[in-house]
């Protein structure tokens, strides 16, 4: 009998085989499944001459988690060849996969609450949902090609086809001749085009209106993928799990056809993902190329698209074709991001597959509701121990965004029973999240510093409670003082934390601009340390930058105009992104940073000087560099050398901090920890020095996870009466 809390199982038998069944329930449980925990009591002996499944019922007012969205299975996928009531029909699922989270209204997860509600089954699908026997019992979601949705194509605003072999055979057709289509997936709209043609995808940048931002592209398969990068075998897991996120890969840079350069703007990553829908099964069946580029459809920092009319009207005119379905997508998810770091996965962006499975926490967090940060933002909410992390919202900054962030909040609010008592804010104060929060009057707002909230959040994700030393490297995030902090070293639990040391400040020559033009950060950086004798230096960033705007930036800093002072890790990445000529104006988030990882190099073992007292002073690094660059030395070995300092800056700074506070636990957050080479270079070093280290997996690293953190230190200011 499946209740609301559990699964209740009474089996009789001599005591090996109720250890054999015991374990089979753990070694065979379906993919997807989670078994918490297994508790077994002894009952008076009763006979059963059957198996026998009893109805579902309420034992109390505890709500069922929601499962997540999950991948076709491959039983699935042969019953669209084989089963004559679905053969090519693109919405097959049973109870191992399928649609979940993205279609449901409200709880209990019952048909009629989600947005199958509109398809009542056809007296074959009820057969198999009732039969226990049957792989598709109580398979919500259970559909044919009489009885569920259906696909549709539409050229020019024009219907062209409802015929799945029709629709497959032109999208197909369309792609290899360099068209750019919309189709309709599970949590929301994607772009479809050729991977493998430049020119396309430079026109689907054009469409997008859209930054540099690298695309996503789906394989055929894993040995596709294994054509044109590296898969390690922790990464094949993660290509293949029944989440099917996007997994950061380095590509190989040889072999041909290769990717078109432009998908990943020229970086040496590569996000790649495989077929999840029996719709992309089915495409590829067709396709002949291996690859095909499969990004949010959306305009450039708006959501992803899920409604039909909305797409028709804002693309059918610019578009080769659209696929549409008229199943509603009620909860919209991007499709995840996940990079394998030091050998585990690493969520980046959590959203499709992922959400809204709970972050289990030894706290009581009931009712509290966290606002998160401003980019990149996850809201979390409180229920029991559980914490629900939304999917990845987006970036607080245009209308669309703001009310798919609103009315998300009130959707988990209701879907998982929660009447929230407690706030939980970024300090900063012009925060969209913040002020979201005063929609919500009457209730107690807890404001928590940004940086103390990374490290909780890894701190919850990983059950700790005592005190750690907490290394926050992040771009930014606003700080007691009134400055941008971006590089804590703190000694920190659940309640509060000390500020140890940080990078020395620098000025940020206009704000918030700086982040997107980093060679602003880079004439900062020289003028702290060569003052005006920088116009002198024989750099070719310095000769690229016209003598007008170096002086603007000059007297900015010299007169405190629009300058806040930052010490933040990313800007510093920045700075030296820009020195190196890698990346004077970013062309999407972290670009600087990310380019300058990718020359990172482990055989060079170098660093440059540095000194750590009150603050860490940076000149060594900036003189350093400035050198180098002089001698003509290459970019990889100044990149590296650049790394290898900040991997040693972090790791001495933490053992001065053990050997002054005595403690051994270090607990590594922020979003410049997305960096591969960072992350293993100081998880290495620290673990070789007997350090318990902690980072991110299942939370986002980067501003996706600090809404975790902020609830943990509400619950737990909570728990000690301090709020
Ligand atoms: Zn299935
Ligand atoms: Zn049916
Ligand atoms: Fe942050």
């Amino acid at each position: 009998m499946n209740t609301n809390e559990n699964v209740r199982i009474h089996v009789t038998g001599n005591p090996a085989d109720i250890r054999l069944f015991l374990n089979a329930i753990q070694e065979e449980a379906p993919p997807a499944s989670v078994i918490e925990d297994v508790i077994m009591n002894e009952t008076g002996h009763e006979a059963y001459k059957e198996f026998t499944i009893l109805h579902s019922h309420d034992v109390s007012d505890d709500i069922t988690e929601i499962s997540p969205d999950i991948a076709v299975c491959p039983e699935c996928l042969e019953d669209i060849c084989l089963q004559g009531n679905r053969l090519n029909y693109a919405f097959v699922n049973c109870t191992n996969c399928g649609p979940r989270f993205t279609i449901i209204r409200d709880l209990p997860y019952d048909r009629a609450k989600t947005t199958m509600q509109e398809f009542p089954m056809c007296s074959d699908c009820r057969k198999e949902y009732e039969n226990t026997g049957d792989r598709r019992f109580h398979a919500q979601p259970v559909a044919c090609e009489r009885c569920g949705p259906h696909y549709e194509l539409f050229v020019r605003g024009i219907k062209i086809s409802e015929a799945m072999n029709a629709i497959i055979r032109h999208v197909a057709q369309r792609i290899e001749t360099g068209g750019i289509l919309l189709i309709k997936g599970l949590g929301g709209m994607h772009l479809a085009c050729d991977a493998f043609n430049e020119s396309v995808v430079t026109r689907m940048r054009d469409l997008k209106k859209r930054d540099g931002k690298p695309f996503a592209v789906m394989f055929r398969d894993v040995e596709s993928i294994k054509r044109y990068a590296i898969v390690s075998s922790q990464e094949e897991k993660s290509l293949l799990s029944w989440r099917r996120p996007i997994v950061l890969l380095v590509k190989k840079n040889h072999g041909k056809p290769l990717v078109a350069n432009n998908v990943s703007s020229g970086l040496n990553l590569l996000g790649v993902m495989l077929p999840y829908l029996p719709f992309h099964a089915l495409l590829f069946q067709k396709l002949q190329t291996s690859a095909i580029v499969l990004t949010s459809g959306n305009f450039s920092n708006e959501p992803i698209l899920i409604d039909n009319g909305e797409a028709m009207f804002r693309f059918s005119d610019f578009l080769d074709a659209v696929v549409l379905h008229n199943r509603e997508i009620h909860n919209r998810t991007d499709d995840s991001v996940v990079r394998i770091m030091d050998e585990k996965e690493r969520v980046f962006r959590r959203s499709r597959g992922y959400v809204p499975a709970p972050v289990r926490t030894l706290l009581n967090t009931d009712g509290i509701l966290a606002f998160g940060a401003e980019l990149t933002n996850c809201f979390c909410i409180g229920k029991g121990r559980k914490a629900f992390l939304s999917q990845h919202i987006g970036d607080l900054q245009g209308l669309e965004t703001v009310q798919f962030y609103e009315q998300t909040i009130t959707r988990f609010l209701q879907l998982f029973r929660v009447k929230p008592s407690l706030l939980v804010v970024d300090m900063h104060p012009e925060y969209l999240s913040t002020k979201t929060a005063r929609n919500f009057s009457g209730l107690p707002v807890v404001p928590v510093q940004h940086h103390h909230a990374h490290i909780a959040a890894c701190m919850a994700e990983h059950h700790l409670d005592d005190k750690v030393i907490g290394v926050a490297m992040d771009g930014t995030g606003y700080g007691d003082d009134g400055h941008i902090w971006g590089s804590e070293f703190l000694v920190c639990d659940l309640t509060d934390y000390r500020r140890i040391t940080h990078f020395e400040y620098l000025p940020l020559p206009g704000g918030d601009l700086a982040a997107e033009e980093p060679w602003r950060m880079g004439v900062s950086c020289l003028y702290k340390v060569f003052g005006k004798e920088l116009v002198n230096l024989k750099l070719p960033f310095v000769n690229n930058i016209e003598v007008e705007k170096l002086g603007v930036i000059i007297r900015m800093i010299d007169r405190k105009v629009n300058c806040p002072l930052t010490s933040g890790a990313g800007r510093l990445f920045d700075a030296v992104a820009a020195l190196l000529d890698l990346c004077m104006v970013a062309s999407f988030q972290a670009e600087g940073p990310m380019r300058l990882e990718s020359l990172a190099d482990k055989n060079y073992l170098e660093s440059y000087p540095f000194e750590v007292s009150q603050t860490i002073r940076l000149d060594g690094i900036i003189r350093g560099v400035v050198e180098d660059l002089t001698k003509g030395a290459d970019n990889a070995i100044i990149a590296s050398k650049f790394h290898n300092t900040i991997i040693s800056i972090i790791f001495e700074t933490v053992k001065d901090i053990r050997e002054k506070e005595g403690l051994n636990t270090v607990v590594l957050s922020g979003g410049v920890f997305q960096n591969k080479y960072l992350l293993e270079g100081t998880i290495t070093l620290l673990k070789a020095n007997k350090f318990d280290v902690y980072t991110h997996e299942t939370v986002p690293t980067n501003d996706g996870g600090v809404s975790l953190g902020q609830l943990a230190i509400a619950s737990k200011r909570r728990s000690l009466s301090c709020v």
